[in-house]
């Protein structure tokens, strides 16, 4: 390839901005996406919409129609739009590009019947730790008591059609969601009010099921970018490039999905990627993107492109890529570029993840989808409260030799014998050698396994007082095991230990095990005595811990039904053990 001439930087050469959206789970987020890609789409002709890679282009010319309304016909600078179709924090932690975040800006979904929640406190404080633009939706105006219905118009437009109650419904929200914004250290307004835009963040009310306030969401999301980040969005010949996601596909290799922040990609190019096992330098053999919309159904068959300009998501087939890293940036060596320089650069991000991992030689494998999500595990479990040590990492599905590792340390410290998998798959014969060492494992901690459950004791079912107590009872909830130590509450919080299950019969048969619904006798190994300690009023509970409950879920997974777990959780609150995440 001949030697690209240096862009001049220029206003008027503009590359799209990219958006991701966050929020709290239930706000919209997913429903937002959808209406702003369907909107005023009849089937088949998605007025220049184009499906990408792991996003959505929206051209200058489909938002410009969809915001006729709102007479803001001055003329877009950006050639479009491309929203990154994964809502989420994910999105947004998950994709740096030269290790700043890939998203030009957000949106940042609420729900007006319920403000600020936790997650939108997170991405907040994601935003303002990145320093990201991020515009606020203010979602389901639909669900305000008495919402008239005013089908994809703008906001302004549409609240003019609504009653006095409605209205100071609104108003009333809105004013408690602004308060609330500002407990967090920041000014927001109603975007149409708003006379200080850049100091005070803008908030757009919107319904992603009637399509109310869509049209200024579009507009806002465009003209802000094109003031604020003109800079950012001047077109370049420096690539600026994020792996989204690295699969494997049968008969043709490893396939990355990227997104194109900026610059221009050609089929040729030589690459450069993170990979766990060092940097990967290859050279482009496809650059693919789906078929238009109506096309969309045809599997399998992608359009071929000899260059491709930013911003958009691409699929690039290379050679080796087995092992790159997603959510780190992809860079291309240019004819003056060393190659070396660029390979160092690649492994920055994966290097500052690698000097987490801990030197004591004990804990935990985490492995996770990229390496912005390893990150955040490692971060949470880092963290005072969890505080549990890392020794080894790896990126994508766990295989065989990640199982090798983690058992190694089944020798030293039996409780770090685990892999942390998070949005990874376990490829079948690393699932079979976890399982072989498991089950070792499983029967070494048997004893120590605790299966929830609740016993009422039958009144007239009272065989022996003391030393052992032999009682009938009805299991309420939950699986009744032999060994199992069960206790009485006594008050909040407070429980009275009466000792272990020594036995449990039907029928004068013996059983090792009973469900619930079912009436057995049962013997308690006990130093307390019935009718003194405890009465028939008294519920007999499995008594848990922290262990218990570790084991259960490190070994006995399969042995406990959906209402085990439900019942676990119960217990779990009742004997305040934290909540424990794997
Ligand atoms: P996500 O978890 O943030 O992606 O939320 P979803 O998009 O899955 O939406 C959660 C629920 O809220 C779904 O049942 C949606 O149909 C509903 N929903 C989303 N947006 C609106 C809206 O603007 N108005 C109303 N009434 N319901 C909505």
């Amino acid at each position: 390839r001949t030697k690209a001439v240096p862009l001049k930087r220029s206003e008027d050469n503009l590359r799209s901005p990219i958006c991701c959206i966050m929020g709290h789970v239930d706000t919209g987020k997913t429903k937002l996406l959808d209406c702003i890609r369907g909107t005023n789409v009849q089937e088949g002709e998605a007025g220049g919409i184009t499906q990408q890679i792991g996003a959505t282009y929206f051209p200058a010319e489909n938002i410009r129609e969809r915001t006729r309304e709102l007479k803001a016909d001055a003329k877009l600078r950006v050639p479009g739009l491309l929203v990154i179709d994964t809502p989420g924090h994910e999105s947004f932690t998950n994709l740096r590009s030269r290790g700043s975040g890939l998203c030009d800006i957000a949106v940042l979904v609420v729900d007006i019947m319920h403000g600020l929640e936790r997650h939108t406190i997170e991405s907040l404080n994601l935003l303002k730790m990145r320093n990201t633009e991020f515009i606020v939706a203010l979602n389901k105006v639909d669900r305000l008591f008495g919402w008239n219905t005013c089908k994809n118009k703008p906001i302004v437009k549409a609240m003019k059609k609504q009653s006095n109650d409605v209205r100071n419904e609104f108003k009333r929200r809105v004013t408690q969601i602004i308060t609330q914004f500002k407990e967090q250290g920041l000014n927001t307004e109603l975007y149409y009010k708003n006379k200080e835009m850049g100091e005070i963040f803008n908030i757009v009310p919107t319904s992603a099921i009637s399509g109310e306030g869509i049209p200024d969401l579009l507009l806002l999301l465009v003209k802000w970018t094109e003031k604020t980040l003109v800079e950012k969005l001047m077109f370049t010949n420096e690539i600026q490039c994020t792996v989204l996601e690295v699969k494997a596909i049968e008969g043709q290799g490893t396939i990355i999905d990227v997104v194109l922040a900026n610059g221009v990609l050609h089929e040729g190019d030589q690459i450069v990627v993170c990979g766990t096992q060092g940097p990967i330098v290859t050279t482009i053999r496809a650059l693919l993107t789906p078929h238009p919309m109506r096309e969309l159904r045809i599997k399998g068959s992608y359009l071929h492109h000899k260059e491709l300009k930013a911003a958009q998501g691409v699929k690039i087939n290379a050679q080796g890529l087995d092992h790159a890293v997603a959510g780190t940036g992809l860079y291309v060596v240019g004819p003056d570029d060393d190659v070396e320089d660029i390979k160092e650069a690649t492994m920055q991000d994966m290097k500052s993840v690698m000097s987490r991992i801990d030197k004591s030689g004990a804990g935990v494998c985490v492995q996770a989808s990229t390496l912005g999500s390893l990150e955040a595990l490692l971060e949470f479990l880092k963290s005072p409260a969890v505080n549990i040590p890392v020794i080894g990492i790896n990126i994508g599905p766990v295989h065989k030799s990640d199982v090798r590792r983690a058992c190694a340390m089944l020798e030293r410290k039996k409780e770090y014998g685990t892999i942390l998998a998070f949005d990874v798959k376990v490829t079948p014969e690393a699932r079979e050698l976890a399982k072989e060492n498991g089950e070792d494992k499983k029967r070494e901690t048997s004893g120590e396994a605790v299966f929830p459950c609740r016993l009422k004791i039958m009144p007239d079912c009272v065989f022996n007082k003391k030393d052992p107590i032999v009682l009938g009872v009805n299991v309420l909830e939950g699986t009744l095991k032999m060994g199992t130590p069960v206790c009485i509450r006594s008050g909040e919080s407070e429980f009275i230990d009466i000792g272990r299950i020594m036995s449990i019969e039907i029928n004068h048969k013996e059983v090792e095990t009973a469900k619930k619904g079912q009436k057995v006798a049962i013997k308690i190994l006990s130093q307390k005595i019935f009718g003194k300690h405890f009465t028939v009023d008294n519920e007999l509970v499995s008594h848990i811990t922290r262990e218990s409950v570790e084991i259960l879920k490190a070994y006995f997974q399969d042995d406990m039904g959906k209402e085990d777990w439900k019942l676990l959780e119960e217990l779990q609150r009742d004997f305040k053990i934290d909540q424990i995440y794997f």
